[in-house]
């Protein structure tokens, strides 16, 4: 058995060269990482794909197809899209939460000025019934001080 192989290599069987475009994303120590996007896209893919990604990006593009391949793996029909699907069902859901109770809000916003506006019409009728109890006495008083005067006159 030859050590220190990545785990691409040892399940190809074959010899790990030491520019092994595998060994720096799949190491010997996870051999099911490899198992998975080799079951899903095929070794030799994901060796050519790895090969056309720029250097740097390459351990992205490797953990991005092993997350696919975990994906597609679980949910063989959709694989990553279920995830995707169903992140955008509960974004729906949330807007159409939040949006009701924004909703409630602008509704208890116009009931309550209405509640403000009742309770002012009933300050106002309360003031325009004291101001009428005072009204009454001043103009009776009014209409005594104006009588006598006039009665007095005609009436002497
Ligand atoms: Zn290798």
């Amino acid at each position: 058995m030859i050590s220190g192989r990545c785990a691409a290599c040892k399940n190809q069987r074959r010899r790990c060269p030491s520019d092994c475009i595998f060994s720096p994303y799949f190491p010997a120590n996870d051999p099911q990482r490899f198992a998975s996007v080799h079951r899903i896209y095929g070794g030799s893919n994901v060796g050519k794909m790895l090969q056309q990604s720029p250097p740097y990006l390459r351990e992205q593009a490797a953990n991005t197809l092993h997350f696919e391949a975990q994906c597609r793996i679980q949910d063989p029909v959709y694989g990553c899209v279920g995830i995707i699907s169903r992140l955008h069902q509960e974004i729906h859901s949330t807007e159409t939460a939040l949006a009701k109770i924004q909703t409630q809000i602008v509704y208890h916003k116009l009931k309550i000025p209405r509640v403000e506006a009742e309770s002012n019409l009933n300050v106002l009728s309360t003031l325009d019934a004291e101001s009428n109890l005072n009204i009454f006495p001043a103009q009776r008083r009014n209409m005594q001080e104006f009588q006598w005067p006039n009665q007095a006159p005609w009436f002497n």
